[in-house]
């Protein structure tokens, strides 16, 4: 059935009164979605409106738009939906008043599972660094697994413009930030990997507590029998993990495992000892660097927690030739290699992106300072 057509999310959404803060892909994508759903949408975006127009153009028939200003947040809503790039302070007062606010993510999720369409093997990848390319290859191992699968979130598709595809047997891969978890709250994927805490953000969050805290929303709604997967060798992971209500993979050097089960490296090879099995592959062929083999070890267990095989695992590392500007091998010219890695956007990030290196390095760098 059409899910814009489900009886009881048509009967809950009609005609409610949403306002959508902040436009950009996920307003957008939010917007559309809840005006599909046959809800009164309004949207107020703070940039001036040359700033905001081709967001603005793309808007469907119907929905009002307040540029420059959030003044449309005066007005009594039934339910606020937020963008992942709006600061706290504009959503906050609203939330601690008890009025309905969202994110977009959140939204999905709701949605989805009014009309009992939320995916039973849907994922969520956050963490400061490796996000896009762990739910890339998560994505990869349950398409060799033979689920039909969708990859969402921060990696390019608001979860709301796939929502329609989306049904109870599929396989859901989210790439998550941490802005998308403060405005969650009964969103409750089945499995979760927190990749890493590092400095990042810190202008928004204040305190690495918080940003870690932010991360572990994650992890909020989750079932005993549910499997978080956590990096061995991050201090916040550590402390955090008491707070997972659910099971725990771990990944890491093989130093690190202290017969907890999860993905390992020895070195050479990754090594998965979980309840139910044991398997052993070659780290991905076509990556680069010791961090992409964390990324690996943490997909590969995200990926045995929703039911993909060792074999699914072992193909999907064969095959995976990684994302585009992360540690992209451009060409090589007279001996010398390129490589694109625009996308370590922090300093860790560019850190592991060195260290991925023997020999001579010549670096270009350009960005914002973050410390
Ligand atoms: P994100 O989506 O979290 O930004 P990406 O997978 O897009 O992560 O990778 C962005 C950059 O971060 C890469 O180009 C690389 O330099 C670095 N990186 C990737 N994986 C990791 C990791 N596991 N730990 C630290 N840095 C990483």
């Amino acid at each position: 059935m059409d899910l814009f057509a489900h009886p009881v999310l048509s009967a809950w959404f009609r005609r409610k009164e949403v306002c959508v803060v902040g436009l950009g892909k996920s307003g957008l994508a939010a917007a559309a979605f809840l005006k599909r759903l046959g809800a009164r949408v309004s949207v107020t975006e703070k940039q001036p409106r040359q700033k905001a127009a081709k967001w603005v153009r793309e808007l469907p028939p119907g929905v009002f738009c307040e540029t420059g200003s959030h003044r449309l947040l005066r007005r009594s809503w039934d339910l606020l939906v937020i963008s992942p790039g709006v600061p706290a302070e504009v959503w906050k007062p609203h939330a601690a008043a008890g009025r309905m606010v969202w994110g977009e993510m959140e939204l999905g999720y709701r949605a989805l599972s009014l009309a009992g369409r939320w995916p039973r093997r849907a994922a969520a990848v956050t963490g400061t660094n490796g996000k896009t390319t762990t739910t890339a290859l998560l994505g990869e191992i349950c398409r060799a697994a033979g689920f039909h699968t969708v990859v969402a979130g921060n990696i390019g598709t608001p979860l709301c413009a796939v929502a329609h595809r989306l049904d109870a047997g599929a396989a859901l891969v989210l790439e998550v930030s941490s802005y998308q978890l403060e405005t969650a709250c009964a969103f409750h994927p089945a499995a979760g990997v927190v990749m890493n805490v590092t400095p990042d953000h810190l202008k928004r969050h204040r305190t690495m507590k918080n940003y870690a805290e932010a991360k572990f929303r994650l992890f909020q709604n989750f079932l005993p029998e549910e499997t978080a997967v956590l990096n061995a060798a991050d201090p916040w992971c550590r402390r955090l993990a008491r707070t997972v209500p659910g099971k725990i993979f771990w990944f890491g050097r093989a130093a690190e495992r202290r017969g907890r089960p999860g993905v390992f490296f020895d070195g050479k090879r990754l090594r998965a000892a979980v309840p139910g099995g044991r398997a052993v592959w070659d780290p991905p062929r076509y990556l680069r660097g010791y961090h992409n083999v964390e990324n690996a070890m943490a997909a590969a267990a995200c990926g045995l927690a929703l039911g993909a095989g060792g074999a699914a695992v072992r193909k999907s590392f064969e095959r995976f030739r990684g994302v585009e500007h992360r540690l992209e091998e451009v060409r090589c010219r007279n001996g010398v290699h390129f490589v694109n890695d625009s996308k370590a956007t922090n300093v860790d990030s560019t850190a592991v992106a060195l260290r991925s290196f023997v020999g001579g390095l010549h670096l270009i760098l350009g960005g914002q300072d973050k410390g």
